[in-house]
């Protein structure tokens, strides 16, 4: 169930429908003033909403007062263990603070945090990890590793309640895809506060995006989770920025940059596309407006399902074809193909978003296309397509007022 209740983050809205907050944590000292804000200003720029800093030490918070000043997105601070540099970093002006309640040093250190925040108006980040879970529910981690998660993560949500301070969100981090799936959905209908997503220890940059992806995204597809964080193994966090922004894009949450599109290639591919379409996605960085390209392996199928693209290449040994919203646009030489086609998207930006066509480019271009379709081939696109209609078809037939019998489509 999404959340109801909702807190500001710096100007931040999160959770009761705000849009999906992307946040990445430096990976610097914090202490290290230039270089964690050389890292703050390089995750804005890729599209951070907030940024976490670990604040570990008394001269981390010495950092933080300037970080807060300077940073061009909200500074949550990140403490464990230690009340007074929580108390010391709400001080020091930090968005948000997030510490985990069980490892704060007692009941009343908490209280005095909270105290804190609330005088201040700080929100704070509360949770629980699977690797730390209080000691009267470690038999249930064994037997039920999910309940005993939800179950830490509502007694901390209750001990809060009971300090009377709501202006709070809630993680709640498993190393395991199932377990953090399983145990978010959980507390998804038990609480109405935002949650913050993310699975802890992902992994590296290509196992740790599929793990985020899977995890996270299943969640974010049925409406769970206000805040993500995706946590690599990686020194640049620039990279979980751009993959947050992906699983968003990829479930239509949210809009950020151009979408590139590429088909997986196959036998009938005749030019190096793995080249061309790193390349396109190199170019595409550039661009802030969502604009979506379509890159083709072949003319085999037409246009076909890039259609609706904005901009798309399609290609053969030597002559490609560069189009627009299904119509060809020209034909170029292969080698040419990726400067040609970003010509053709600043000329559509010049013009005021405005497709420039040559009728007589684009006639040679159609004669071209026809040439190297072959409608009888039975490409991957095809074969899907059959797939699907089958299945529409299945469905159909169960689903008919004659179920059991033969159903013919309309
Ligand atoms: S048939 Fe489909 S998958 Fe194969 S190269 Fe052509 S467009 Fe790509």
């Amino acid at each position: 169930m999404p959340s109801k209740r909702q807190i500001h983050v710096g100007g931040v809205p999160i959770g009761a429908g705000a849009p999906v907050a992307v946040q990445t944590m430096t990976k610097t000292e914090t202490a290290n003033l230039a270089a964690t804000m050389e890292q703050i200003r390089t995750v804005a720029a890729a599209g951070a909403d907030i940024v976490r800093c670990a604040v570990p030490r008394e001269k981390d918070i010495v950092a933080l007062q300037t970080i807060v000043k300077e940073s061009p997105i909200p500074v949550i601070a990140d403490v464990h263990f230690n009340y007074t540099l929580a108390i010391k970093a709400i001080d020091a002006g930090a968005h948000c603070v997030r510490i985990n309640p069980g490892n704060i040093g007692g009941h009343d250190k908490l209280g005095l945090v909270v105290e804190h925040a609330r005088a201040a108006g700080t929100p704070l980040r509360v949770g629980v990890n699977s690797g730390s879970l209080p000691s009267h529910l470690m038999e249930l981690e064994f037997s039920n590793p999910v309940e005993a998660l939800v179950r830490a993560a509502v007694e901390t949500v209750e001990l809060m309640e009971r300090l009377d301070f709501t202006n709070f969100k809630v993680s709640m981090k498993s190393t395991s895809v199932p377990n953090t799936i399983a145990s978010n959905r959980e507390l998804a209908g038990r609480i109405d506060y935002p949650l913050h997503l993310g699975v802890t220890e992902a992994g590296t940059k290509w196992s740790g995006s599929l793990k985020s992806a899977v995890g996270l995204g299943t969640l974010l597809a049925d409406g769970i989770g206000d805040t993500i964080r995706i946590s690599l193994s990686t020194f640049h966090a620039e990279e979980e920025v751009k993959v947050a922004w992906e699983i968003l894009k990829a479930l239509k949450l949210r809009e950020r940059g151009p979408v590139l599109i590429a088909c997986p290639t196959c036998g009938r591919l005749q030019f190096d596309m793995d080249s061309v379409v790193a390349e396109v996605e190199r170019r595409l960085a550039e661009y802030d407006d969502p604009i979506e390209v379509s890159v083709l392996g072949c003319a085999v199928n037409g246009i076909g399902e890039a259609r609706h693209a904005d901009f798309g290449i399609t290609g053969a040994k030597d002559r490609a074809m560069i189009y627009s919203k299904g119509e060809p646009l020209k034909l170029v030489a292969t080698e040419n193909l990726v400067d040609e086609l970003f010509a053709e998207i600043d000329r559509y930006y010049t013009a005021g978003k405005r497709v420039l066509r040559d009728e007589a480019s684009a006639a040679a271009a159609r004669v071209w296309l026809a040439q190297n379709e072959d409608p009888d081939a039975m490409t991957p696109e095809r074969i899907a397509a059959l797939e699907a209609e089958a299945a529409r078809a299945t469905v159909d037939e169960a689903e008919s007022p004659v179920a059991g019998r033969r159903f013919t489509r309309a």
